[in-house]
């Protein structure tokens, strides 16, 4: 029941972000389609917060450092009550709160502005340290992608965690094999990731992204994990769910045309039917 309900969330999160993603006619859909499953699972599942007091001081913080995932997480705040559903459909216009890449500032739910990449996981170090300072039981998450393991400062970063043994920190790395300038293999070699996390003084654990079940219990494992910082490494496909757009070529920053939007609608609802 848990994981068939987690499923609809996330079909509907998915279902957003291509609605949205309508909007605009492009965008970062592959990655919004390839996170849904994990933000599913964060926002129905893991993380403690309320809905209508989204600066609630006991909530767990969800840092995005990936800004331009912004789209998937727009979709997963309306999943999680925190914004109208019909407010997506301003996504990217002109005053709207849901710009295209995520700013704290205009967002509720959205805890940091990111986009600069590598930042998000030093944030996540302040609060931590500050939460812990102030007895807080609340987590702070950091959902950043294999392209941010490319940046100096998630390192840094990663050590500054270990060696305070911030274990109210969850890293949450979308491993999705590619990054702006091509795929990751190709531009800055990360592998082996986890082996890294692990030298850096971090409780890892990898799975695959897209398998609800299996974030259901990696979640449940590292919620219980004490003495150091975690890391859940997600191996996920760009494109997730929409076999049209898995397999584009162009598949960073997606144009999609007119025609192809309710195609994509249309090949969720077959995939979804045959889960
Ligand atoms: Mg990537």
């Amino acid at each position: 029941m848990r994981v068939r309900a987690l499923r609809d969330a996330a079909h509907r999160i998915r279902h957003h972000a291509l609605d949205m993603g309508e909007v605009q006619g492009q965008g970062y859909i592959g990655q919004a389609l390839g996170v849904a499953d994990i933000l599913a699972v964060a926002y129905k599942d893991v993380l403690n917060y309320r809905a209508d007091e989204p600066d609630w001081p006991e909530r767990d913080r969800f840092l995005l450092s990936v800004g331009h995932y912004a789209i998937a997480l727009y979709a997963a705040l309306a999943e999680a009550g925190i914004l109208d559903p019909e407010e997506l459909a301003t996504y990217g216009s002109d005053d709207s709160r849901l710009p295209m890449s995520g700013m704290a500032s205009y967002t509720p739910g959205m805890e940091i502005s990111g986009g600069s990449l590598g930042h998000g996981l030093g944030i996540a170090a302040g609060m931590a340290l500050g939460l812990r300072h102030q007895g807080s039981e609340a987590r702070v998450y950091n959902l950043l992608s294999d392209g941010e393991l490319d940046e100096g400062s998630t390192w840094e970063a990663a050590m500054l965690c270990a060696h305070h043994g911030l274990d109210n920190v969850t890293a949450i790395v979308d491993v999705n094999a590619l990054q702006a300038d091509g795929p990751t293999a190709g531009v800055l070699r990360t592998e082996p990731v986890t082996e890294k996390w692990e030298a850096f003084g971090w409780h890892a654990i990898r799975v695959d992204g897209n398998d609800i079940g299996a974030l259901v219990d990696a979640f449940d494992a590292l919620r219980a994990h004490r003495g150091s910082p975690s890391v859940l490494i997600c191996d996920t496909r760009i494109g997730r769910g929409v076999p049209l757009l898995e397999t584009r070529e162009k598949a960073h920053f997606m144009r999609v045309e007119e025609h192809e939007w309710q195609l994509a609608r249309d090949e969720l609802a077959q995939g979804r039917d045959v889960q």
